[in-house]
């Protein structure tokens, strides 16, 4: 059973050493636990739904509990806390695009608002249930979730939208593929919900973004249905793949979706090399990505997230030989991991592994093999379940996400850490941020700033908490010329600074967009478009 208040499933646990959370208490203080509201607390919170009884929409108030919310920080403040607010008035869960096209229908009928769910593994507000007086039905999509069609020749996979990443990929493999689209939310986010919120997955150097992976599909949208064929390539205007991706909801339901596959790589591997420092570090990175090595990841970690990720790991005395060596080697106090994986068959990923560690060796760095990478494929997705841990001991996590120019990329790096700091030291508080590049490109870099502090303890506290830090680090990313989300998109948190991005006529041209295929604005009001 899935977690109502936090990550994964109840019966995954992945707990913090003592190592680290006695270093945690080093760097910001002892946390204290607050209490959790029960579900039974929350669920009695829920008031009664305004839906009269229609078919297939469910109406009791655990499921709409469930539904409420993504997995944002301030989202797990309200769940914790038992301060749910808004809950959807009943919750559908349609087995086929006609059936959507229904719901739309009889939501226009009555007047309802329609919030599109895949995996709710949001952390931007996007499924935030609104209060603007009206019913919200939310659709959840997780029964779309069939193969529908296969083109081998084409290299081309269709899917029902609200297929989940492990079940997609369980599907392709059967059949000897991959989409190769691993998002740290792979567990339980889903296809559509990659789509409309513009996704990255760790490995997006070998296979793309999914704008990339994306080749067409099908839209339920209030003012009809939108069909976008899959061409290889098109000169013929307006890309309309473009106007889905990043839609958010706002415009219709996908309910299908085309995605370019690959056939299973027959090897992967994931190596670590430290670097002395960061300058070097980021310098080497550069490099490799410039040259376009077919390589399918490239992680780059600062200091203090490599000093970080070393403590996580246990295994006090391995890593404390490691650590000899690498000082041995000249990587000290502000030495930096980056892992780098290959895919494909073994002369490819040799050739790729050969060249990017002659280039790393340019910049002093020190390869140390396989085992750390392994550990970290291994444990890449249940990484998350810490969340889980940390909340228990005390601590709140949120993580910031952008991307940069290379000339900008440091600059941005220590921008956002420095006004976290900032904000929590106005409060007397400490904070143990740290960073690291978790997309490379030839022309600059995601950079990606995770927060870790103590709870205060009661939800206005924390909530003012969250939002200060959350206000200081958007006003960072906007200062230092950076887009306002590299993949998790714009929902509720991101909106007010999108204007910054787009300009009056750039965001006219957005709402122009979504009023054509929702003129009465029922699909997912308040989410990607600044309120007006
Ligand atoms: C721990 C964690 C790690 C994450 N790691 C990554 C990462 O590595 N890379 C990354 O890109 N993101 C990451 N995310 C963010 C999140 O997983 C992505 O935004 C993901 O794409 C959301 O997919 P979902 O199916 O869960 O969508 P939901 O959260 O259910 O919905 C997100 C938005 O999409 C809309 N939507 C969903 N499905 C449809 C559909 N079929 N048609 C129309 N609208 C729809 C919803 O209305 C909502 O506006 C992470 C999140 C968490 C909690």
């Amino acid at each position: 059973m899935r977690r109502w208040n936090g990550w994964g499933d109840e019966s995954v646990d992945f707990a913090l050493n003592e190592d680290m959370l006695a270093f945690l208490r080093a760097r910001v203080g002892s946390g204290k636990p607050p209490a959790d509201a029960t579900l039974e607390q929350a669920c009695g919170a829920v008031p009664a739904s305004r839906l009269t009884p229609y078919r297939g929409i469910d109406t009791t108030p655990e499921v709409r509990l469930r539904h409420a919310l993504g997995q944002s920080l301030p989202d797990w403040l309200k769940l914790r806390y038992g301060k749910v607010g808004c809950v959807p008035d009943g919750v559908a869960f349609p087995e086929s695009s006609e059936q959507v096209r229904e719901l739309l229908d009889h939501a226009k009928r009555i007047d309802a608002v329609v919030i599109p769910y895949g995996g709710g593994t949001s952390v931007v507000g996007h499924l935030t249930v609104p209060d603007n007086g009206k019913p919200v039905i939310t659709v959840n999509l997780s029964r779309l979730s069939r193969l529908i069609d296969l083109d081998r020749q084409a290299q081309l996979a269709t899917f029902g939208a609200g297929i989940a990443g492990p079940d997609l990929e369980a599907q392709l493999r059967a059949h000897g593929y991959t989409l190769g689209h691993f998002p740290q939310s792979f567990e339980y986010s889903t296809l559509g919900g990659w789509v409309v919120t513009r996704s990255s997955g760790q490995q997006s150097l070998r296979y793309g973004r999914i704008e990339q992976l994306f080749a067409g599909g099908r839209v339920e949208a209030p003012n009809g249905t939108l069909s976008i064929p899959s061409f290889p390539a098109s000169a013929a205007g307006t890309d309309l793949r473009e106007i889905v991706l990043g839609s958010e909801g706002r415009i219709g339901i996908l309910t299908e979706a085309t995605v370019r596959i690959t056939p299973l790589p027959q090897r992967e591997a994931f190596h670590a090399i430290f670097f002395p420092d960061w300058e070097a570090a980021e310098n080497a990175v550069r490099t490799i990505a410039q040259a376009k090595i077919p390589l399918s990841m490239l992680r780059l970690s600062n200091p203090v997230e490599t000093l970080t990720t070393l403590t996580m790991a246990g295994h006090k005395k391995l890593i404390g030989m490691l650590q000899t060596y690498l000082r041995w080697r000249g990587c000290d106090d502000r030495k930096c991991i980056l892992l780098i994986g290959a895919s494909g068959d073994g002369a490819t990923v040799a050739h790729a592994l050969r060249q990017s560690l002659r280039i790393a060796r340019r910049y002093r760095g020190v390869h140390v093999g396989a085992a750390i990478g392994d550990k970290w494929k291994k444990n890449r997705f249940r990484n998350v379940y810490l969340r889980n841990a940390l909340w228990q001991h005390g601590y709140a996590v949120d993580t910031v996400e952008t991307a940069v120019d290379w000339p900008r990329v440091s600059g941005m790096m220590q921008a956002l850490e420095q006004a976290a700091r900032e904000v929590f030291a106005a409060a007397g508080e400490r904070v143990h941020a740290y960073t690291h590049l978790s997309h490379v490109y030839a022309q600059g870099a995601s950079v990606y700033t995770t927060f870790a502090y103590r709870l205060a303890g009661n939800y206005e506290a924390d909530m003012q908490r969250w939002q200060a830090l959350k206000g200081a680090v958007c006003d960072a990313i906007v200062a230092n010329g950076g887009t306002i989300s590299h993949q998790h998109g714009v929902g509720i948190d991101h909106a007010p600074y999108l204007q910054a991005e787009k300009g009056a006529l750039g965001l006219g041209a957005m709402r122009a967009l979504c009023h054509h295929f929702d003129p009465s604005g029922m699909m997912n009001p308040g989410k990607l478009l600044p309120e007006p």
